[in-house]
């Protein structure tokens, strides 16, 4: 057996962390480290799949739900417009490998896109 991902144990309540949002198969968090105003994590509550590509092939109808919750989510917590961010694999930065969708808004002034 391999051990909950971190964001399953926020989700059980195994380590702290607020769920700001949630429906019947995502909820939300704010990051820990946040690198934006507004940095929200968006996650299925499966980690069955590490990340988007493998979300894309598996569920896509999950994608598009997780899409369509942060879209609610960016507009609760700014001004509605937001840049949606998918690490995918280790030298992208990924550290989390149950996939998780970065909303980075409020504020952004830069055109970088990343993180
Ligand atoms: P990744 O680097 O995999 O794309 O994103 C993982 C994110 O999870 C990072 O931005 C990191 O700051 C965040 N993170 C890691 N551990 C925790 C935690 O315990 N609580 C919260 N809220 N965020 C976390």
């Amino acid at each position: 057996m391999t051990e909950p991902s971190i964001f399953t144990r926020i989700l059980t309540g195994d380590i702290p962390g607020e769920i700001i949002a949630s429906t019947d198969r995502l909820f939300a968090i704010r990051d820990i480290a946040p690198q934006a105003p507004v940095h929200l994590l968006v996650i299925p509550k499966t980690e069955q799949y590490r990340d988007v590509v493998e979300l894309a092939a598996g569920d896509p109808t999950l994608l598009a739900e997780l899409i369509a919750f942060a879209n609610t989510i960016a507009a609760e917590h700014s001004d509605g417009d937001f840049r949606l961010l998918f690490n995918t694999g280790a030298n992208s930065g990924q550290t989390v490998f149950h996939v998780h969708a970065h909303i980075l808004a409020g504020g952004l002034t830069e055109k970088s896109v990343g993180a």
